[in-house]
This record gives C-alpha cells, sequence and structure tokens, in this order.
C-alpha cells in the first residue's frame, strides 16, 4: 500500500492507465514499400478518430473558439500532400514508415518556421503535434490523451497538468493519483471541482504501477493498493458504494440555508475554474460562486492571451448560469506555478515571490484592462463582485481600483450597459494584508481570504513543496490570528468577509471560522451539503467561545484537539 495526500474524496476500483509520454527512438531502415504503407494507412486513420475522439470530448468543456485548433488538426492529418510525400519517400527510398513520417515532417516544420507570417510560423506547432501522434501510431506507442479513454480506469501520473484534468473523461477516469502535488496544487483542485476521487503526492507511484494493473484508490485516506486480493477489492466496492450513498442523502440539504441552531446566518458558495463547473455548484446546493479562477480561460488559451469577446461571454455565462446569485470573479492569477503558453515570464529566483498576480496585471495595464473591460460589460447578467489576488498594499489596491475606475468610465461614456452593483473587493492572502485589514476594509467592498497563499506566506513554506507540506497548518493560532484580524477589519466597517482558500472547505475548520464570524465560505461543490451538515447542527454562541479558546493556544495539534474535544 502506498500512501498520499486525499485531495478529492472518494473511492474508486479501476485498472491503471499511466500518464507517461512516450519515447520514440526513430532510425532509418530498409522496409517493403508495401507493408509499411499498410502500416501509415492504419496510422493516419486512427490518428484521425483520435482527434475526433479529443475534440469531442473537450467539446463539452471548451468554447467553440477553443475547439478550432482541433479542425486545424484534423485538416492536417486529413491533408492528401502531407500523406503523398510520406508514400513518396517509402516507395522512392524503401524506408520504414517513421522514419519517412520524421523526415517529411522534420522538412514542413522548418518551412513554416521560417515564413513571414506569424499565423503561418504558429502552424508549426500543429504540424509537430498531428506529425507526433502519426508517428506514434505507426510505432503503436500510445499517446497519452486522457480524452481518448474508453474503459474505467485510474490516472497514474507524475503530475497532471490543468489541460490534462481538463480533458479527463469522468465516465471513464474514474480518480488519479500523482506522484507529486499537494492539498492545494491545482491538480488537486481540479480533481475536487471536477468530482473525482484523487490522492497526490504519493511517491514511487509511477515505479510500483504497471499499466492495467488492479488498483484501488481510497481517497478519503489517501491511500493507493496495487494489485490488491479479492477480499480487499470486495470491502472498498461496498466502501465506495457506502461512500456513494452518503453523498445522496446529504442532498436533501439542498435547498436549505445555512443557518447555525442560533440563526447566525452564512452563505456556502463554490469556486469554480470554468463557466462548465456553474452546474456543480448549482447541483450541489451552493448559494452562489466565491472564487471564479479566471486564470484556466488563459490558460487553457493556445497562441495568445484570451480577447476581450472570449472573456466577456465566459463571464456572461457564469453570471447567468448563477441566475442572480452573487459571483466573485477574480482578476487574473498567473505566474508562481501558473505559466502561460504564449508568453514568456522573466526567470526569477521565488516566482511565488515575484510577479504574480496583481503584480503583472500593474505592471501589464494593458491585459488587465482587457479583464475589466470583459467584466464590466458582463455585469448586468447576474450580481458581479471583482476580486484583486494578492494584494499587499492599500496603495496597489488602490491603483488596481483606479483602473477599474477608469475602465467603468469609458464603457458608460460608449454607452454600454454597466451594473451599478458591482462590488470590488481584495483577496486576503499575504499577511501584510491581514495585518492591515482594518484599513483596506475603508476602501474595499469585501475581502475574500485565500488561505492556500496565506498559510504559505506566513510560514515561508512552499505550497508545492512535499517535505515542508508539515507546515501547511491552517489550524494553527498564528494563521487563525490572521484571520481574525482579517474578519474583525471587515466588520469594522460593515464590509463582510469571505474565504476561497481550501481551508473554507475544511470539516475541523469551519466550526471555529463560524465563530470567528466570518460570512462567507467558498469551496469545492462536493464540499458545500457537508459544510452545510455541520453549520446547521452548530451553536454560533459556543462557537464563538469555542474560537476565543482556539486562539489562545500554542499550537494547531492543540486547537485541533479542543475543536475535537468541544464537537
Ligand atoms: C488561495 O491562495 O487560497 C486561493 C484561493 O488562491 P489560489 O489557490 O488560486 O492561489
Ligand atoms: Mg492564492
Amino acid at each position: 500500500m502506498l500512501k498520499g495526500i486525499a485531495a478529492s474524496q472518494g473511492i474508486a476500483v479501476a485498472k491503471v492507465y499511466k500518464l507517461e509520454p512516450p519515447v520514440l527512438e526513430i532510425v532509418r531502415k530498409d522496409a517493403v514499400a508495401e507493408e509499411e504503407l499498410g502500416k501509415l494507412d492504419a496510422a493516419f486513420t486512427k490518428t484521425v478518430s483520435d482527434i475526433e475522439k479529443i475534440k469531442e470530448v473537450a467539446s463539452k468543456s471548451l468554447a467553440a473558439e477553443e475547439l478550432a485548433v482541433f479542425d486545424a488538426h484534423l485538416m492536417m492529418a486529413n491533408d492528401p500532400e502531407l500523406r503523398s510525400q510520406i508514400e513518396d519517400m517509402i516507395k522512392n527510398e524503401n524506408v520504414n514508415a517513421e522514419f519517412a513520417t520524421e523526415q517529411v515532417a522534420n522538412m514542413m516544420i522548418s518551412i513554416f518556421e521560417s515564413m513571414e507570417d506569424a499565423y503561418m510560423r504558429e502552424r508549426a506547432a500543429d504540424i509537430k503535434d498531428v506529425t507526433f501522434r502519426l508517428k506514434c501510431n505507426i510505432c503503436g506507442k500510445e499517446i497519452p490523451n486522457l480524452s481518448t479513454i474508453d474503459s474505467p480506469v485510474i490516472v497514474v501520473a507524475k503530475d497532471l497538468t490543468p489541460s490534462d484534468t481538463g480533458s479527463l473523461n469522468k465516465e471513464y477516469a474514474k480518480g488519479f493519483a500523482t506522484e507529486i502535488g499537494g492539498r492545494t496544487s491545482h491538480s488537486a483542485i481540479m480533481a475536487r471541482s471536477l468530482e473525482i476521487p484523487a490522492v497526490v503526492g504519493v511517491s514511487g507511484i509511477l515505479e510500483a504501477a504497471n499499466e492495467g494493473d488492479e488498483v484501488i484508490l481510497d481517497a478519503l485516506n489517501g491511500e493507493v493498493i496495487l494489485n490488491p486480493t479479492a477480499e480487499q477489492v470486495e470491502e472498498y466496492t461496498a466502501k465506495a458504494e457506502a461512500f456513494r450513498k452518503e453523498k445522496e442523502a446529504l442532498k436533501e440539504l439542498k435547498d436549505q440555508k445555512s443557518i447555525s441552531v442560533d440563526g447566525r446566518e452564512v452563505l456556502l458558495v463554490g469556486n469554480i475554474g470554468s463557466p462548465a463547473d456553474v452546474d456543480g455548484v448549482l447541483s450541489n446546493g451552493g448559494e452562489g460562486v466565491g472564487l471564479f479562477r479566471t486564470e484556466f480561460l488563459y490558460m487553457k488559451s493556445e497562441d495568445d492571451f484570451p480577447s476581450e469577446d472570449v472573456q466577456y461571454e465566459a463571464y456572461k455565462a457564469v453570471l447567468e448560469g448563477m441566475g442572480g446569485k452573487p459571483v466573485v470573479i477574480r482578476t487574473l492569477d498567473i505566474g508562481g506555478d501558473k505559466k502561460l503558453k504564449y508568453y514568456e515570464f522573466d526567470e526569477e529566483l521565488n516566482p511565488f515571490l515575484g510577479v504574480r498576480a496583481v503584480r503583472f496585471c500593474l505592471m501589464r495595464k494593458d491585459i488587465f484592462r482587457t479583464q475589466l473591460r470583459a467584466l464590466l460589460r458582463a455585469s448586468s447578467y447576474g450580481k458581479l463582485c471583482i476580486m484583486f489576488p494578492m494584494i499587499a498594499t492599500l496603495g496597489e489596491f488602490r491603483e488596481a481600483k483606479q483602473v477599474y475606475n477608469e475602465e467603468r468610465e469609458k464603457l458608460i461614456n460608449e454607452g454600454v450597459k454597466v451594473a451599478d452593483d458591482i462590488e470590488v473587493g481584495c483577496m486576503i492572502e499575504i499577511p501584510a494584508a491581514a495585518v492591515l485589514a482594518d484599513n483596506l476594509a475603508k476602501e474595499a467592498d469585501f475581502f475574500s481570504i485565500g488561505t492556500n497563499d496565506l498559510i504559505q506566506y506566513s510560514m515561508a513554506a512552499d505550497r508545492m513543496s512535499q517535505p515542508v507540506s508539515y507546515l501547511y497548518q491552517p489550524m494553527n493560532p498564528s494563521v487563525l490570528r490572521l484571520i481574525k484580524m482579517t474578519i474583525d477589519g471587515a466588520h469594522k466597517h460593515g464590509k463582510w468577509c469571505g474565504m476561497c482558500g481550501e481551508m473554507a472547505g475544511d470539516e475541523i475548520a469551519a466550526p471555529v471560522l463560524l465563530g470567528l464570524g466570518l460570512d462567507e465560505f467558498s469551496m469545492s461543490a462536493t464540499s458545500i451539503l457537508r459544510a452545510r451538515q455541520i453549520i446547521n447542527g452548530l451553536k454560533y454562541e459556543e462557537m464563538k467561545k469555542l474560537a476565543e479558546q482556539c486562539l489562545e493556544k500554542d499550537t494547531q495539534e492543540e486547537v485541533i484537539e479542543l475543536v475535537n474535544q468541544v464537537l
């Protein structure tokens, strides 16, 4: 049995699917042309059908504009010119199909790469993609594309990129286990929004697991059992069923309020990464969206920052989809571990302490303005709250707000309809901002505490680092005090305070956060009903006392022990 971190709850039993990019060693070989032409033909057919499958799966989560890349790939895979050049080389030189393909591909890639026109130059990348797939298909090597999986599997990988997780087909991908990552790594967050079980940070899994092995993924306890016994399979299949039933029972709370026994009402809302996640929030009883991580829109985009119109459509879809319930949209949070295919960030020794989030936006106001305009244009379709990530100083907040106000003025002058109830707030995820919260609250309409970063910056412990993951201590009194300062700062000026870091969905933290006066809890959609069950069973006045006691403890262990005792 291998241990890891349970990142998205659930249990699954299926076969291992190893996600490892194939290594091709292509050498020139003498070959019989007829046989090679047969291989090539079969490989072309498979390549076209692979791309069609990818497109079909992607069409469920991507917009039409983003799907265009698959059409370009299909056109290439069906291009008679490409095909006839490879066939000619096989016939004329009696060489193996993969070698001929590589030669023709390299030639075409270098022609396109040297073209004047930027659009044509970018096509070189598409030729690379399509011909790599073709070569793999000739050599009988499977390219790990998660969207082409068509039988139940558990994906085992070093890590999953956001686009890997985006192309997971939930019908067949029953869960995943990764070698690296923590509870707040982006693959973990995506797993929770996709509602599939995931165990991350399972060191040794890639070496231990073989393609096709049977595996039990226990993402309640963070365990992976390879090649289980028949008894274990039976036991865990029953556990999985019990977990499913428990989830069903929680559905009864879907349309209820989130309110303590003695009448303290809070909002339980969802974190999302794309408009497609709205349904999950609503079906899990979410009372709004507390964090729309807009960076996924930027990360999905292939060759440039997403246009104002593409963004407008996405924001409008979320606002409309939520039907007037509050939607908090965070402006671009890029940098740190989040990169873009089409933009080269300057090398930095500590990217998490460098040009990230609002810092990047204030340096690239052109990009920031485009996003703000898209948000403002979409604002009349629902109840919009905008927040800036990684605010460290009041000066940054003022500067961001000023850009927002300028774009707002411009749009109004252009005659565009802009809502007049937009709230503009800031994320509190840097200790400096938490300490100065009462000053910030004079100018911000609301706060949302990003504990994933607040904890990493308070503890000076990289959230991606496995060895220092013991310092991820949401219940440490130091972190609780920063949270208290933030909530009190907001309330002093009549503003509301939410939380959208992973801590907001933590069952042990919920009573303490309620007691500290948190107004809004934003979490993975799948955690909402359980959180409602907990909060609706608590007494606010008692939790206030509990929170006060927690603040006075020395260690996280003592806090957790106290919470467990009181509950
Ligand atoms: C956070 O830091 O808590 C947060 C919600 O933002 P992200 O995880 O996207 O950095
Ligand atoms: Mg953050």
